[in-house]
Order: C-alpha cells, then structure tokens, then sequence
C-alpha cells in the first residue's frame, strides 16, 4: 500500500508529489495528467519524448473524451469507455462525470451497470478493487494490506447474492460496489484514493455463471452457513484493524444476510447497509415531499408497500418512526401502512413470515374489518380497494404488477396518488411511469428507481423523478466521516431523509417531480451531509463535534475536486515548508 501524497503550501495552494516517473507515471491512473504536463513537469519527471508536443487543459481532455463517448451509442459501450477512462486517468474520469452527471448516472450506475454485472466475465478488461474467496480464510488482512493506498475511509463490499434486481450475479457483482464508490466521489468528493470496492466472491448459485467457460469467480456453491458467517466474521476484524478510520457500506446482499449483519456489526464497526438504510431515506423523502404536494400531513395517509424485502422492510421501519414522530401509535401506526409480498398481504397468523417482516403483519380483525378475507388478501386490487391508499411503493422486481385495474381502483379513491415504482433495473419496474400517468388521467405524483423520460399527458409534461439512493448515501457517508461517528445511526438516516424532501423545491413539485434534479447532486449532498453532521452530534455518537457555523466550511474543504494539481517528484517534495493534507481531520 502507498501514501498518496497531497500537499499544502505555506500560501494554501495544494501540490502533489509524484512517487513514479517516465512511462510509469503515465500509466498510473491516479496520477497521469497525459497531455496536461506542462513542459516544467515533463522535464523534472522524466517524461521528455513520451508526449504530444501540445500541452491541453484539463477541460480541453475532457470535452475530447467526452465527444468518443457520445459516438457510442449502445449505453454498455459507453459504460465499457467510461470505466477504461477510470482505468487510464482518474481525475479525469471524475471530471467528465461531473460535467455530465445527469447523462451519465445511468451508465455508471443503474440501469447499464446492471448489464454491466451481467456481462462482466465477458466485458471484463482490467481488475479493480479487492477480491475475497474462501481460499483466503486465514489471511484476509493480508489481502486487504494489497489496497492500492493505505488511507483507506469508504469501504463498498457486496456477497453479490442480490444485484440491483437481477438476483445472484456471482462475481460480476463487483460492478455495484465499484459504479457505488465512482457516485461517491462524484457527489460526496469523497477522494478516489481513500475508496475500495470489495467483492466477498463465496461463489454463486446461479447456474448460468457456472456453466459460462468464461466466467472469472469461484466456481463453486455458496457458500452458507457458519462458513459463510465466519468469513464474514474474519472480514470485518480485517477491517477494523488495517483500516481502523473506515466507513463501510453493505452493499446488496440479500434480505436475511442484509439484516443479520447490518445488525450484528452496526454498533461495532462504522458501518450502514444503503439497501435497506439509505433506500428508507429516500422512500421516506419522496413521501414527505409528496405530503407537501398534496397538503396532506403524512399522517393521514394510507400507505401501501408492495414488495417486503430488504428495500420494503428498510422504508417501512423509517416511514413507522416518522409517523411515531407525528403522533401515531397503537392500531392506528399498524392501520397507516399496509405490506404485500408473494404470499399477500402480511397477517400476523401466518407461520411462514420471517422475523424482520413480523413486524408489520396486520392482526387478522383488521384485515377483517376492512372486508379482506383470507381469499382476498393476495389480490392487488382488492387490497387497493379495501385500503383505499393514498401511497403506493413498489419494491418487489416484478415487472409489469401495477396493473391497469389497480392503478385505476386507487386513482378513484385518491385525488393525488403517490406511486412508487422503484424496482431496478428498469426492465424490473412494476410499471412505465407513462402508463401511470395515463390511468390516473394526469393526477399521479410518479417516481421511479431507474432514470425516466418526462411524460406528455394531454399537452401538460410531467418531470418522473428518480428515487436514486444518490441522493442520500454519499452525504450520508460524507458526514459520518467528517464527524468521525463510531456508528451510523438511523436518526442520521431520518435527518438525511427530511433534508432530502426540504431540497425538493417547489418548482420539482410542480413539474410533477418528488426529487430535485440530480444536476444538483453536489449541493444537495453537501446539505444531506451537514444534516448528518448535526444529528451524529446530537445523538452523541460524533468523536468530532463541530458546531453548526463551521461544519459548511468543513465539508467544502473535505470535498475533493477532480482538478489537477501541480505535481512535484516525490524525493523533492520539501518536507519542511509543506504538511501533508489532511483530509477528513
Ligand atoms: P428483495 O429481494 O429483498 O425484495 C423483493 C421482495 O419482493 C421479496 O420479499 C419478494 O418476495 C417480493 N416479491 C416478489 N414478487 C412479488 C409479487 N409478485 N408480489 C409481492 N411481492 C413480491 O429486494 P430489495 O432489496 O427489497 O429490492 C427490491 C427492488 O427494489 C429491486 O429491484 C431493487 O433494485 C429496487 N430498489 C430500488 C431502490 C431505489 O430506487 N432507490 C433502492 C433499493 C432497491
């Protein structure tokens, strides 16, 4: 592991030394300017002869690489140039991003990241990130001791048992972790130096990948069990001691796994699990935002999940604390939300729920009260027509389950719906935001997880805004990092969430969206992140308390900028007139 080795001069001014030089140097991408050297630096390291004559601004590089994107035009292709532009220069891969960021999201998250997983023996051109198998039981530390910087903050790691919702993607699922970190860089200026993606690659049980010739993973079964819990185990001591200063993030595991761990680790390593906690915040969000459109307090409103995995269980814990917040407990706290999965809608008489969504089956008399017997409790539309919501959330991956008729059953009951479509990718959406549209005659407010076109509607256009966890994970590492937290806690996740709806301007609202533009990502990140700042503080579990004048200054200064810095040979970097630069102390 090397030091990256940014510097602050007397005067302010950050330079950075330079450990490599010649046609090594070039070829590293966290340091390579290409054709950005000025001819000063290309003398003092060594790179006389190996460039263009020419030297080019950063932005010049960037509208150049941003135009041999554009000229792809199947999005994989693009996600393929983009990801060699990380490969090749950091910087300004970071640089095009940002330029572009609305553009492209998509493509280096979801939907194409998607494709990309599914492709990834196939597509794979260069490694990055770490690799964990059961054949390094015993010496993961030593594995994670080949980061590339020893300064690690922001771990990503995935089992890659549940990609997006295209289910056990093996050792493709590296394409989150990696896709995650690159947005929070992007939003957070979390450095890319102090980030790594992991993949826990326990094998697979999709039999597809083991019968691929080219696929890279292990090539065995799951591995299940107390195996797979001491490997876990194994990990997470491997963490804490070679990176004590990291956050991590659980990164799509499934449901049971997602919860276990979350649990067991959360109060002993700095850890959160964005699926569930960072999705609750943005569905929590996207409610509150939409209480405002409609002037009706989130109290009153009847809620109705459909989907009780990792996703529906994580929003519906932090949707049941908000309305604890507002008031509501005892049957009517059970009666405001109501949760459907494949076996209908959940009762408390039914043996077969598993313990996380126990905590929302409904008592068989309410059911009963509402005119829901047994044989109608799976039924969509007639739970839609006894409950009568005024909310709908899906997060169920299957595409197409908002049907016609129940979509039109909650529109005559509700004069603004609230629909949630949130399953990702964009093939798994329960339905197209157009059709949502359609059949509630232009009054549903409509979200979806996947980035949407706007709709036409009888000559008036809706904006579809984007349920993107973007819009919560990054400020919400961002903020546990500069506060130092010994936890994430999920009062930070509600603070985010309530931030998040107060970024929703009035304008979004009334273009129909229930998120801002993600062309703010920068500002509405940096305000999710002091929210976190404040509440880790007031929640005690700050190491660092800033009082809330300083923290905006704090959080600038902490977010790195992808723009090149003067770069010196290391062996002449002054030790005495410069410091190195911290970052998050
Ligand atoms: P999960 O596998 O844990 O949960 C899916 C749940 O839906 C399961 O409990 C499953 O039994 C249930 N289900 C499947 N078919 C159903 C049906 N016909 N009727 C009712 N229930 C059904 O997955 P998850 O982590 O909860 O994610 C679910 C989806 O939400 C994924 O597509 C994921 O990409 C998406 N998601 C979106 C966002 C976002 O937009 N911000 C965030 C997280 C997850």
């Amino acid at each position: 592991m090397e030091r990256y080795d940014l510097r602050t001069e007397p005067s302010g001014r950050k330079r950075l030394a330079v450990p490599y030089r010649g046609a090594r140097l070039l070829r590293h991408p966290m340091y390579t300017k290409g054709t950005a050297f000025t001819q000063e630096e290309r003398i003092s390291l060594g790179l006389e002869g190996l460039l263009p004559h020419s030297v080019t601004t950063m932005d010049q590089q960037s509208r150049r690489v941003y135009a041999s994107i554009q000229r792809k035009t199947d999005p994989l292709e693009k996600y393929i140039g983009l990801a060699a532009l990380q490969d090749r220069n950091e910087y300004l891969f970071y640089r095009v991003l940002l330029d572009h960021i609305q553009e492209f999201l998509p493509i280096v998250y979801t939907p194409t990241v998607g494709r990309a997983c599914q492709d990834f023996s196939h597509i794979f051109r260069r490694a990055r990130g770490l690799w964990i198998t059961p054949e390094h039981r015993g010496q993961i530390a030593d594995v994670l001791k080949n980061a590339p910087f020893e300064d690690i903050r922001l771990i990503v790691v995935t089992d890659n048992e549940r990609i997006l919702g295209l289910g056990d993607q093996g050792a493709g699922g590296m394409g989150i972790p990696i896709g995650k970190l690159a947005l929070y860089t992007a939003a957070a200026g979390i450095p890319p130096w102090q980030t790594l993606p992991i993949s826990l690659d326990v094998g697979t049980d999709n039999l597809d990948l083991l019968d691929d010739e080219y696929y890279l993973g292990w090539r065995a079964p799951r591995l299940r069990g107390p195996e797979y819990d001491s490997l876990v185990e194994e990990f997470v001591q491997a963490v804490k001691r070679c990176f004590p200063g990291a956050l991590l993030q659980w990164e799509d595991f499934k449901k049971l796994n997602a919860f276990r761990l979350l649990d067991r680790y959360r109060k002993t390593l700095t850890s959160f699990n964005d699926d569930i906690q960072g999705t609750a915040a943005v569905g929590v969000a996207a409610l509150l935002a939409g209480s405002r459109a409609t002037g009706i307090p989130l109290r009153q409103q009847r809620i109705l999940f459909f989907g009780a995995g990792a996703a529906g269980i994580g929003i519906g814990r932090l949707v049941r604390e908000t309305l604890r917040e507002e008031g509501l407990d005892g049957e009517a706290l059970t009666a405001a939300t109501a949760h459907l999965d494949l076996q209908g809608l959940l009762m408390e008489d039914d043996p077969g729920l598993d313990p996380v969504q126990r905590a929302f089956a409904w008592p068989p008399e309410l059911a009963d009260r509402m005119g829901l017997g047994t044989e109608r409790r799976g039924d969509l539309t007639a739970v839609i027509r006894a409950f009568q919501p005024t909310m709908l959330l899906g997060v169920s991956a299957t595409p197409g389950a908002f049907t016609e008729a129940a979509i039109r059953e909650m529109a005559r009951h509700t004069v603004r719906p609230l629909i949630l479509a949130l399953s990702n990718p964009t093939s798994k959406a329960e339905a197209r935001p157009g059709d949502l549209i359609a059949w509630t005659e232009g009054r549903a407010l409509v979200a979806t997880g996947s980035p949407s076109d706007a709709v036409t509607y009888e000559g008036r256009e809706h904006r579809i805004g984007q349920g993107n966890n973007v819009f919560i994970f990054p400020g919400v590492g961002l903020g546990a990092l500069v506060s130092e937290a010994r936890e994430v806690t999920d009062g930070m996740f509600a603070a985010a969430a309530r931030q998040l709806a107060r970024e929703v301007l009035d304008e979004d609202l009334a273009a129909g969206s229930l998120f801002p533009s993600t062309a703010r990502i920068r500002e509405v990140t940096a305000h999710v992140a002091e929210a976190v700042v404040r509440e880790a503080r007031e929640s005690g579990v700050a190491n660092r308390r800033l009082e809330d004048g300083l923290i905006p200054g704090i959080l600038a200064e902490a977010m790195w900028n992808p723009a090149y810095l003067p770069a010196d040979p290391a062996a002449a970097a002054t030790a005495g007139a410069d410091r190195p630069m911290p970052i998050f102390v």
